[in-house]
């Protein structure tokens, strides 16, 4: 008789169940033993008797629910191996934000890997996602279509810095994600020469204290909300996109408004959300890097547990890797 990975993981209306170390992977409601891919809020929730990730993603959770979000918080450092009743769980880097791993569940002679949301590409703010050979892997699909394809962050970020060389006189308004995307391209700014100091939205000053407390240096900062700052002409702004129509962003002059995320791809979307100058930067893996991390894994059988599931099974079972949709239920596209 061949023992099902199942046995070893199965979907749950929580989230992914590993029956026989009685942990559930991100789950979605707050349950006894949870381990946590990373800090974005449909992953990382609030509430479970024990929550173990990364110290980062740890120290991110404490910083968004405050320091009782969980009964107890273990952190487990990338590559060290726990052992709970004969099933071994590690965390091994995601590349997606700081702090954010695959689970790797180890057990009935199997090995299953949990990658959570991930990219392939290099980011300044976190360690590159790394190849871990595995029985099942299990992976999202936020942009897994094939007109999904970022380009390069140092051409987007290029287009940002050629606006604010051409429009001395005007704010640029970043609208990003404030967990990952916002210290990211803060980074690359520094990284394309940008020295100047960069205004921070309120909401995003006590992540970057995480990021800069966890090592990722983003330079000179200062709170676009202080007084007496002035319209910040000819300078950039980093906020969350729901400010960018608060009134809160009408003191800025003339400013240039530039959304950053993956669905900047789409032309539609550009035009509704993107503002003026829409930034294709996203911390999701692309078609490419998709179909490229399933071919280098080669594992048994490819898990997709939410997005766009169809076209990632299809190019599976094209080049003859089972797959199976989880279509597990929670998981938004609000950090893509
Ligand atoms: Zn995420
Ligand atoms: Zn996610």
């Amino acid at each position: 008789m061949t023992i099902r990975p199942e046995s070893l993981l199965c979907p749950r209306p929580e989230g992914l169940y590993c029956p026989p170390g009685d942990f559930f992977i991100d789950p979605t409601r707050a349950v006894e033993r949870a381990v946590i891919t990373h800090g974005h809020s449909d992953h990382a929730r609030s509430g479970h008797a024990l929550a173990l990730a990364t110290h980062a993603t740890l120290d991110i959770m404490a910083e968004r629910y405050g320091e009782g979000f969980a009964g107890r918080a273990q952190p487990l450092k990338y590559g060290e191996v726990l052992n709970r009743d004969g099933v071994e769980v590690s965390l091994v880097p995601a590349g997606h934000v700081l702090g954010s791993a695959q689970v790797v569940v180890r057990g009935k002679g199997m090995t299953i890997v949990v990658s959570g949301d991930y990219k392939r590409r290099r980011d300044p703010t976190c360690k590159p996602f790394q190849p871990t050979p595995c029985d099942v892997f299990v992976s999202e699909a936020t942009f897994a279509l094939p007109v999904f394809r970022h380009p390069p962050d140092t051409e987007e970020i290029g287009k940002l810095m050629k606006s604010v060389r051409q429009f001395p006189e005007r704010t640029h308004l970043v609208g990003a994600y404030v967990l990952g995307k916002a210290q990211r391209i803060i980074c690359l700014l520094r990284e394309a020469g940008y020295d100047k100091p960069i205004y921070v939205h309120g909401a995003l000053e006590r992540l970057n204290a995480v990021y800069e407390a966890h090592g990722v240096r983003l330079g000179r900062l200062a709170l676009a909300t202080a007084e007496g700052i002035g319209d910040l002409a000819g300078e950039i702004v980093i906020a969350p996109r729901s400010a960018l129509q608060d009134r809160w962003a009408r003191r800025f002059a003339d400013p240039v408004s530039a959304f950053a995320s993956g669905w900047m791809r789409v032309r539609a979307r550009a035009r509704q959300q993107g503002g003026e100058l829409p930034l294709v930067i996203s911390d999701h893996a692309d078609w490419d890097e998709l179909t490229g991390t399933v071919a280098e894994l080669r594992p048994g059988e490819l898990w997709i547990t939410h997005g766009r599931e169809e076209a990632l099974a299809r190019w599976a079972s094209l080049n003859g890797i089972a797959s199976r949709p989880l279509s597990l239920v929670g998981y938004e596209d609000e950090d893509a």
